[in-house]
């Protein structure tokens, strides 16, 4: 008999940056590819999966105030660039992956993606569907990480999968300090504490306070995340 996941219902954070793969803007087709198996391989272990995506590669609220874009109207736009993400992975998970997608906009645009509706987010998970959560949580002044902390503990996810391109937690950045330690568990309040960035402090707060442990890996490293639902140890764990 397969080995059964340890995790049964994971949310997965990526950022815009990661989108960008090699470039410095917008979607590079290889990290579709690679990202579509990689989750592919989650489904196929049993676990329903949820994606929450940032949208960095395109526009981020805090640059339109250089050009003159006030910060909410600025949101607004980051937000919209989530949507454009999230199209493009339902595209590649369903074209390349063959799994079913559903794409669930906090801002409504019927005609592009459903509305969030919670219930309907863990019906889909139950029928063996991908969720995607676009449009972060609707709200200027947040950020999609804390989108991810919210649906995660909404849709009652037993982890949420926050995607880096360094190994786990470190000391420090370990792209620019080669003495940066790496940390393999720490408590909540620990890594606020010691100004850890994990995630900010909005999405830190509320898996504290809801307990909802986070795992800190990298994403580009293949069969990370099937290890990771697998109970082995990879990354590192916020709980
Ligand atoms: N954003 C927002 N509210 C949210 C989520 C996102 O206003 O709930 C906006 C914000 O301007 C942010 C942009 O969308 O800069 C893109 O999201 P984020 O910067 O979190 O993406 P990532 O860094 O993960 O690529």
């Amino acid at each position: 008999m397969e080995e059964a996941p340890v995790y049964k219902r994971v949310l997965l954070k990526l950022s815009g940056e990661a989108f960008a793969g090699e470039q410095d803007f917008g979607i590079d087709p290889r990290f579709l590819e690679y990202i579509s198996l990689e989750i592919k391989s989650l489904v196929e272990a049993g676990v329903q999966t949820a994606i929450v995506i940032g949208g960095g590669n395109i526009f981020r609220g805090i640059e339109g105030l250089e050009i003159g874009i006030d910060r909410a109207t600025g949101d607004y736009m980051g937000m919209l660039a989530t949507v454009i993400n999230a199209l493009a992975l339902q595209s590649a998970l369903e074209r390349i992956a063959q799994i079913p997608t559903r794409v669930l906009s906090a801002i409504e645009m019927r005609q592009v993606a459903e509305p969030y509706i919670r219930r309907r987010a863990i019906r889909h998970l139950e029928k063996g569907r991908v969720v995607i959560f676009a449009a972060g949580t609707g709200n200027p002044f947040f950020s999609t990480d804390t989108a991810g902390a919210l649906r995660a503990i909404e849709i009652g996810a037993d982890l949420l999968i926050k995607a880096t391109k360094v190994d786990g937690i470190y000391t420090d950045d370990p792209l620019k300090n080669p003495k940066a330690e790496f940390i393999q568990e720490i408590a909540y309040l620990e890594a606020i504490n010691r100004g850890l960035r994990v995630m900010d402090y909005t999405a830190m707060t509320l898996c504290k306070e809801n307990r909802l442990p986070i795992l800190v890996l990298n994403i580009k490293k293949p069969g990370n995340l099937l290890r990771a639902v697998m109970g082995e140890r990879v990354g590192s764990l916020v709980r």
